[in-house]
């Protein structure tokens, strides 16, 4: 009996009879399915099944000898499919590349010509005496026991269309070939670990950082890297994967999604000479299947990606790093399946028995208060490397200055003195296109979408209004449909501030970086080049520029408003918003000068805002945490939502509802709502959410095992959309 897993949302596995050949666990397999074919995923061979023998089927082909997950990456997953609740084909099916979950082979097959016997025979006797080039081909197959497709193409001219000639005449076939020796070598690299070394020596406070990690050799343990932007976190980085390759060993190196990936790949490719693995979204299928498997077979011996990568088969593994380990992309936060990559990453040096080194600039709170607890080995980096000083920060008070589009006066007028001084400008605003509102003059009509409870925001270069929802897309209409007055774009975006500092500062050439100018790496590359050479003079844009990038002639960062973090619904704004101008503030003064950084907003005695100034971003994070602590948020208290969407708010609430009663919660537990989302309408579906919460961890896991199954078989739940978000990261 073999136990196995099916790609399906139903909570079970499925037991099967043997075929012809019996599955190694963790290997996939084809399976009858309902109708239909499937692939599958063999977890365990049974004594016995709870389905009688004569109603079981049998395995059809057996697609893997060796198992795509090993007994310890089968087994995060198994811990990651109970931590979630998640069910496990759908946990292990996200854990494959796509076209490894259709069945594609996990190497890479070469077709492999060798010359028939009557080929051979062919060939002695002079059957070819007038085909010369058949026949350097043949002698060349019989010479050296065949060749690959390469080999074949690099024999002298013509030799492809004479190989075809030889298959149809039955000289000459082709078989499976021996596989790529390139490929598949499970051996130490024959080339040296390093392709150049390491051009510094290390500060006292890298050192430090690495001779602690590198203690813990060999077993457990977590450690978070705080280091502002420039002490040289990637630095540690480097120099602790240097000495676990030198070791033998494998590294698992997690980025955040954005863009961000190139640029720490070169840093990896320039320092080693290994293969490595990278994978990341938006690799085609292909790529992303080449790089896998070069995981699973052993060649990489770096694997570097976004969140999934956090599922990458890796023999022999000896570290884990999560870099920028606050980012919102290590959440999947949609889909079926969702998980934290960095607890999955954490959860996996754990069970490897090897270091995690979370590095960040801006530590998420739960990361500071699990280093507070000493979970976490606390490692800063508190001073830039080289000459580099910390930017000064300061507020300015929207209240009191006369704003032309958004822009004070103070801010305007410290731009032209940084530009005066040669320095660059960046200037952060969380909205894209034009304006985010269009209002009628007259009626007070405003744009909205007709699909979600929201604005239509204007984009004036190409006149249309959109939806950043559900992405609608209209012209721009010029007088009111309502009234037929004239309308007027509100607020700002970045199109706006673009244009309105292209009026200001028209000998300043601008760039501009957000998902609207910017959709793949190649373009993100160019703008970054653009500002990185000091072509651009000011950059605007979204949290794109807010990332790790490198503009070291950076001397003024602007935050043109810091108000959308300070009141929102969802607990974690102010987080955000804290990282946010800390991660913006490390953009200024990289090079030998010191930043600047303005912060525009309307209530400048507001806490956060001034703790966070006063006494940076650990004394943001006391007063924080003092507020999570009193409210029993996370990582006080632990939380799951239950999310559910319908064609009417109603239905989506009913199922909610219906869900709650089934259950009494026992004490120390809470259920809020439902509710109806902050949001309710996106894209004509109507969305309602459950909270529930809980003092500690494992009463909510004991509650949400009981309770979901009976949620799963309420009729309402194939009515509705709906998934469990365990420990979210957005609320709405
Ligand atoms: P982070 O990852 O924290 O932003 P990096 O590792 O990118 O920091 O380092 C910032 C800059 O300082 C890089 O240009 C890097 O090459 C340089 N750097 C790193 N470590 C040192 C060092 N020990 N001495 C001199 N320069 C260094
Ligand atoms: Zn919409």
């Amino acid at each position: 009996m073999i136990r196995v897993a099916v790609d399906t949302p139903l909570r079970q596995t499925f037991d099967y009879l043997a075929g012809a050949a019996s599955p190694v666990p963790g290997a996939r397999v084809r399976v009858p399915f309902g109708r239909r074919q499937v692939v599958g995923v063999a977890l365990e061979c049974a004594a016995g099944s709870d389905v009688p023998h004569e109603k079981l089927r049998r395995i059809g082909e057996v697609l893997d000898t060796e198992p795509v997950f090993d007994a310890e990456l089968l087994a995060l997953l198994r811990w990651a499919a109970d931590y979630y609740h998640h069910p496990i084909g759908e946990v292990l099916f996200a854990a494959l590349p796509k076209l490894a979950r259709e069945g594609a082979p996990t190497r890479r097959i070469r077709a492999w010509w060798v010359a028939t016997p009557d080929g051979a025979a062919a060939h002695a006797g002079d059957a070819l005496r007038r085909s010369p080039r058949q026949r350097a081909v043949l002698e060349a197959l019989l010479a050296r026991g065949g060749l690959d497709g390469e080999a074949v193409g690099a024999l002298e001219g013509g030799a492809r269309e004479a190989l075809a000639t030889l298959v149809r005449r039955g000289w000459a076939a082709s078989q499976e070939g021996p596989p790529d020796p390139a490929a598949d070598a499970g051996g130490p690299p024959p080339v040296a670990t390093l392709a150049r070394p390491s051009p510094f020596t290390l500060t006292e406070a890298q050192q430090a950082a690495v001779d602690a990690v590198l203690a813990s050799h060999g077993r457990y343990g977590a450690f978070l890297l705080h280091g502002i932007t420039g002490s040289g976190k990637t630095e540690v980085y480097l120099r602790l994967v240097e000495h676990v390759l030198a070791r033998g060993e494998r590294a698992l190196v997690l980025v955040p999604e954005i863009g961000l990936t190139p640029q720490l790949v070169g840093r990896f490719a320039e320092r080693f000479a290994v293969p490595m693995a990278t994978l990341h979204s938006a690799l085609t299928g292909a790529a992303r299947l080449a790089a896998w498997r070069d995981a699973l077979s052993g060649r990489a011996r770096i694997v570097l990606g976004t969140r999934s990568a956090v599922f990458a088969p890796l023999a022999g593994l000896g570290l884990v790093v999560i870099d920028e380990e606050h980012d919102a992309s290590f959440k999947q936060h949609d889909g079926g399946f969702r998980y934290s990559a960095r607890d999955i990453a954490v959860m996996r040096a754990q069970r490897a028995g090897v270091p995690v080194v979370l590095g960040s600039a801006t530590p998420s709170l739960e990361s500071l208060h699990n280093a507070r607890l000493g979970r976490y080995a606390r490692l800063a980096l508190p001073r830039r490397t080289g000459a580099a000083l910390p930017p000064r920060l300061a507020l300015v008070d929207l209240r009191a200055e006369a704003l032309r589009n958004g822009l004070s006066t103070f801010v305007i007028e410290a731009i032209r003195r940084h530009l005066d001084a040669r320095g660059q400008v960046l200037v952060y605003l969380n909205r894209r296109g034009y304006a985010p509102t269009l209002a009628c003059t007259a009626c007070g009509w405003i744009a909205g979408c007709a699909s979600c409870d929201a604005r239509l925001t204007v984009y004036a270069r190409v006149a249309r209004l959109k939806c950043h929802h559900c992405g609608a897309d209209a012209p721009l209409p010029a007088r009111c449909p309502t009234c037929g007055y004239e309308v007027r774009a509100v607020g700002q975006g970045t199109e706006r501030v673009e244009e309105t500092l292209a009026t200001l500062f028209p000998d300043a050439p601008l760039a501009r970086l957000d998902r609207d100018v910017v959709r793949h790496d190649e373009e993100l590359a160019a703008v970054l080049t653009r500002v990185a050479s000091g072509d651009a003079r000011i950059l605007v844009g979204t949290q794109m520029v807010t990332k790790g990038h490198d503009f070291p002639d950076v001397t003024l960062a602007v935050v043109l408003n810091a108000d959308q973090g300070l009141f929102s619904t969802d607990f974690r704004a102010a987080e955000r918003l804290a990282q946010t101008v800390v991660q913006v503030a490390g953009r200024a003064g990289r090079g030998a000068r010191v930043g600047e950084v303005l912060i525009q907003t309307e209530y400048p005695e507001h806490p956060l805002l001034t703790s966070l100034l006063a006494h940076g971003y650990e004394g943001f994070a006391d007063t924080a945490l003092a507020e999570r602590r009193a409210a029993g948020w996370p990582p006080y208290g632990r939380l799951a939502a239950v999310r559910a969407s319908a064609g009417s708010l109603q239905e989506a609430v009913d199922f909610l509802g219906e869900a709650r009663r089934l259950l009494a919660p026992p004490r120390g537990l809470r259920l809020l709502g439902p509710a109806p989302a902050a949001m309710a309408r996106r894209a004509d579906r109507y969305h309602a959410q459950l909270l529930i919460e809980s003092g500690d961890r494992s009463p909510l896991h004991r509650f949400l095992a009981e309770w979901l199954p009976r949620a799963a078989a309420l009729p309402g739940a194939r009515r509705v959309r709906w998934a469990l978000d365990v420990d979210p990261l957005e609320l709405f």
